[in-house]
């Protein structure tokens, strides 16, 4: 019995188990963020300290949001400058390719009168950040031009092939652009850029959500067990009641109460409540007709809109998904999973536009009627995963291309 439950709930039990052990810990959890910003000032500086003289690069890296967390409030504070700038150099130190606070030190920098010094940081920012406030603010440091803004929405005839590239939510502005040029180089075809001022609407998933569906799966796959099946009967649950979120939830918390205690009761839940908005996901269906009910009332076959979002997508059944496209000439990429900040890796401007570009490919591939490719380099063949996607070139098979240029003739 003990081991087919705890099979069950091993996820919930190892975080239950991680809960309480760090509760009884008496230090300070510096992976709190709550902790962490609710720490009096004095205190937090000391523990920045200790770290910092700690001479321990292992663990100061990994503790680096704390030094953060510092700097966000020196920065806050009048006549802290140099304590600031002392903190933000001994910070990047250990974390160099964090570009928000690099700018952070070249716009101190600046105001230092160490022009060459901040422009140096500058021109970094500006070639690596994947963001449009970081790009700005470093072009604004080197005396560069501002990135332009999105295109007003203009009527088109639908004479001409024309893809348009359509912003859903917040979406970096750099990427639309060099994502237009490539594409009207690889395609050679006109691409626009155009707002129709789609916002995103609230995510459909979160971690709370995923932890339910896992604990879900696992009892629909074991309900026929004696033991769990006696368990159902005792708490008078049938199998169809599972579908039901406080369902689940209560028969998780009866199971964490049986094998134990209150105390997994209480850690499950905080755990559940701590979860709610965290990693949250968006149905890529919801967003594609969005799409289409925004852009989609001219029935043009020769006009074709491509949403772009900043939004971590997924479909049921799927952990996340790339994009989605249709043969009615609409489709929707996302390129939040090929960005640095969601891969926690160094900022790459040409990677992100590279990865974006391929998947633009692969969904516009459907939007033009053209059947998935097979060969693995080519941008529109199915990758399992990043690696997948990243081993694929920019460039087109030749049966790929040759089917875009019959579409688009
Ligand atoms: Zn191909």
């Amino acid at each position: 019995m003990r081991k087919n439950i705890l099979y069950i709930l091993l996820l919930t039990i190892a975080i239950s188990n991680n809960i309480s052990k760090t509760a009884q810990c008496s230090e300070i959890d510096l992976f709190d963020s709550s902790v962490i910003q609710s720490l009096p000032m004095l205190q937090l500086q000391a523990e920045v300290d200790k770290l910092l003289g700690s001479n321990d690069p292992v663990d100061i890296r990994h503790k680096i949001h704390i030094v953060w967390e510092l700097v966000d409030r020196l920065k806050k504070e009048k006549n802290k400058t140099d304590e600031l700038m002392r903190y933000l150099e001994q910070g990047l130190r250990h974390n160099a390719w964090n570009l928000k606070y690099q700018l952070d030190y070249a716009t101190l920098l600046k105001e230092k009168g160490k022009a060459k010094e901040a422009q140096e940081r500058a021109e970094i920012i500006a070639t690596y950040s994947e963001k449009d406030e970081l790009i700005d603010a470093a072009s604004e440091i080197l005396k560069k031009p501002k990135l332009p803004s999105i295109p007003v929405r203009k009527v088109l005839d639908g004479k001409e092939h024309t893809i348009i590239l359509v912003p859903v939510g917040k979406v970096d502005v750099w990427l639309l652009f060099e994502l237009q040029k490539k594409l009207q180089e690889v395609l050679k075809t006109k691409v626009e850029i155009q707002d129709f001022h789609i916002s995103a609407p609230k995510y459909t998933r979160d971690r709370r959500d995923i932890i339910i569906e896992d604990i879900r799966e696992r009892l629909i796959k074991q309900s026929e067990l004696p033991d769990i099946s006696r368990l159902l009967k005792d708490m008078s649950i049938n199998k169809s009641d599972l579908e039901n979120d406080k369902v689940v939830i209560k028969i998780a918390n009866r199971i964490n109460e049986l094998t134990i205690g209150k105390e997994a009761v209480e850690a499950f839940n905080k755990l559940l409540e701590e979860s709610i908005g965290k990693n949250s996901q968006w149905d890529i269906n919801t967003l594609y007709s969005k799409v289409v009910e925004q852009t989609g009332n001219e029935k043009k076959p020769k006009l074709k809109y491509l949403g772009i979002c900043n939004l971590d997508t997924y479909t049921t059944g799927s952990n996340f998904l790339f994009g989605t496209a249709s043969g009615k000439g609409y489709g929707i990429i996302s390129y939040r999973r090929f960005s640095a900040e969601f891969n926690e890796s160094p900022p790459n401007r040409t990677r992100l536009l590279d990865r974006t570009l391929k998947q633009a490919l692969s969904s516009l591939g459907f939007m033009y009627n053209i059947e998935r490719c097979s060969i693995p380099t080519c941008p529109r063949t199915y990758p399992n995963n990043l690696e997948e996607h990243d081993a694929k070139s920019t460039e087109l098979c030749s049966k790929c291309k040759e089917a875009f240029e019959k579409a688009l003739k």
